[in-house]
């Protein structure tokens, strides 16, 4: 079985957890918290860090501390993970959903100002899959129209848009630590900002909004502080972060090299003008002449047991939404496409050589019929050509 994802814990991971151990500090009170927060700001280029339990729960803190009102719009991709528009959503803020790229998965930037209303009180950008938004027109129409800005980098550490890390664009930015990111910490996330005021809310929140006087609270937050164990594990991940940068493109490129003949499946883009990929996932997408639905794919790889997963499926979608009467209008083709025609392989820091030759090999195997009708359509063509030609030239 190769797995979609394999983490990677060969640094300092083991030491740091026995140092917490052997030390008694393993709740939040620890050193490796603010160790964690620093180191991390510090390598983003941010003021502020606020570790917590999940990217989710990031998003959640991140929200809260923009201080929105109920009612509000904040402009968001339907092409995205169920955290950003919930967070939203359970705080009464209305989500406004664009459309995404069907080549970057990223939200297609053009398509922003037009949802802009008097209501519109931040846009929220996230990056999909390996490929950064391209943040510069947005951050000038949030200046344009004094809009906040929050960057969910969750897939995003040492990723760079225009040289700058990501992490560091807009108000406030959030990460993940799940297994499958860059770094992880089992479970855990991160808010980064660079205001002192809104690095206060944050810390606020994830700490159930503590008063000075310290059971008296002036508002509701949350229980989202990460442990000592967890920060542990971060502080001796980011110490190796250059080499996982390396080895995530690595993957992308041999993948990128192996799979090129495939006709039937359109590969990640490599580079654009602003960023180069670091495939967070190989995501995959099906091009219209391929017969078979992603699904279908997946299917056949996991009885050659290969490991998959499904894109997204988008926002204005979801039964949960439509239910509560969300989004029943919105059309936004490109979105429903991607989750019908995508799916990602294993792409883990643990995956070895042979395995992603493996996983190539496999793949060639189950396309490999979709691929010859299309090399025999464009045979047939040709000779069709041909024929033609002949019978004119013989008239
Ligand atoms: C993983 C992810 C999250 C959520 O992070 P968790 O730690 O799993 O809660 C949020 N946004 C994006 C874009 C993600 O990929």
């Amino acid at each position: 079985m190769v797995p979609v994802n394999t983490p990677l814990l060969n640094g300092n991971e083991k030491k740091y957890l026995n140092e917490c151990i052997d030390t008694g500090w393993i709740s939040s009170e620890g050193p490796f918290i603010k160790r964690f927060e620093k180191e991390m700001a510090d390598y983003v280029g941010r003021k502020y860090a606020t570790t917590c339990t999940s990217g989710t729960a990031a998003l959640d803190i991140a929200v809260s501390s923009l201080d929105l009102q109920k009612g509000d719009e904040v402009i968001m991709p339907s092409f995205t993970i169920i955290s950003c528009a919930q967070a939203l959503i359970k705080q009464g803020i209305k989500p406004v959903l664009v459309d995404s790229n069907l080549d970057t998965f990223n939200m297609i930037v053009e398509d922003i100002e037009a949802k802009i209303t008097a209501k519109t009180k931040a846009i929220m950008i996230v990056h999909i899959f390996g490929l950064t938004v391209d943040i510069d027109p947005i951050l000038n129409l949030a200046k344009k129209y004094n809009l906040k800005v929050i960057e969910d980098a969750a897939q995003m550490q040492g990723q760079e848009y225009k040289g700058r890390k990501c992490g560091s664009f807009g108000d406030v930015s959030i990460f993940s630590f799940y297994p499958n990111k860059q770094i992880t910490t089992g479970e855990g996330g991160m808010v980064l900002c660079d205001d002192e005021e809104l690095d206060k809310r944050a810390k606020s929140f994830r700490n159930l909004c503590f008063g000075e006087d310290r059971f008296i609270h002036e508002e509701l937050g949350y229980n989202y502080r990460m442990t000592n164990m967890q920060a542990a594990l971060g502080v001796a991940q980011l110490e190796q972060i250059d080499k996982i940068v390396e080895k995530k493109r690595y993957t992308g490129n041999m993948y990128n090299k192996l799979l090129k003949n495939i006709k039937v499946i359109n590969l990640p883009v490599a580079k654009t003008d602003y960023c180069e990929n670091i495939y967070w996932v190989y995501a995959i997408t099906l091009k219209n002449e391929c017969k078979k639905t992603a699904k279908e794919v997946m299917k056949e790889l996991s009885n050659y047991k290969i490991g998959t997963r499904p894109f997204f499926y988008p926002m204005h979608k979801q039964p949960v939404f439509n239910k509560m009467g969300l989004f029943l209008n919105d059309y936004l083709p490109n979105s429903e496409k991607l989750y019908e025609k995508g799916f990602y392989i294993p792409s883990g820091l643990a995956l070895t050589k042979e395995q992603i030759e493996e996983v190539s090999e496999i793949l060639h195997k189950v396309l490999i019929w979709d691929s010859l009708e299309i090399y025999i359509h464009n045979i047939m063509i040709y000779f069709i050509v041909i024929k033609i030609i002949v019978v004119k030239w013989n008239m």
